[in-house]
């Protein structure tokens, strides 16, 4: 799995840890994790605000569902958006994937396409975890 440090960006491989980088403790399973990376994202890179998604969408957690479907739908950022739109995907949550049918609807979205990939690779039935 991929993990960062919340605070300066170092990977991290195992958990829980202290950063070899700023010496700060990291435990990805902790519930704070995904609040951590999602705090990271007003001042992050876009490329930054997009890995902070793709890591979202590993921890298949739904309780960062309604941050991405924001993102998924405002970020300035294609690369975010549908970094966002990939994560809900990861994810499986039915909020997540009904956002994602939305902006595949949506005609004048410039993430159509993409959203509309991501729906057709998800399972049928929807995981539920
Ligand atoms: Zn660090």
């Amino acid at each position: 799995m991929l993990a960062f440090c919340y605070k300066c960006w170092n990977e991290i491989t195992s958990s829980p840890t202290i950063c070899r980088k700023c010496g700060c403790s990291i435990d990805i399973s902790s519930h704070d994790y995904e609040k951590q990376l999602l705090d990271l994202m007003p001042n992050s890179s876009a490329a930054k605000r997009a890995e902070i998604c793709l890591v979202l969408g590993q921890r298949e957690k739904r309780s960062a569902n309604p941050q991405l479907i924001s993102i998924a739908l405002n970020d300035e950022e294609a690369i975010v958006r549908v970094a966002a739109l990939r994560a809900l995907g990861a994810i499986g949550d039915p909020s997540g994937i009904e956002e994602i049918a939305k902006v595949a609807l949506d005609l004048k979205s410039p993430d159509h396409v993409v959203a509309k990939q991501i729906l057709h690779n998800l399972k049928p039935q929807a995981s539920t975890h």
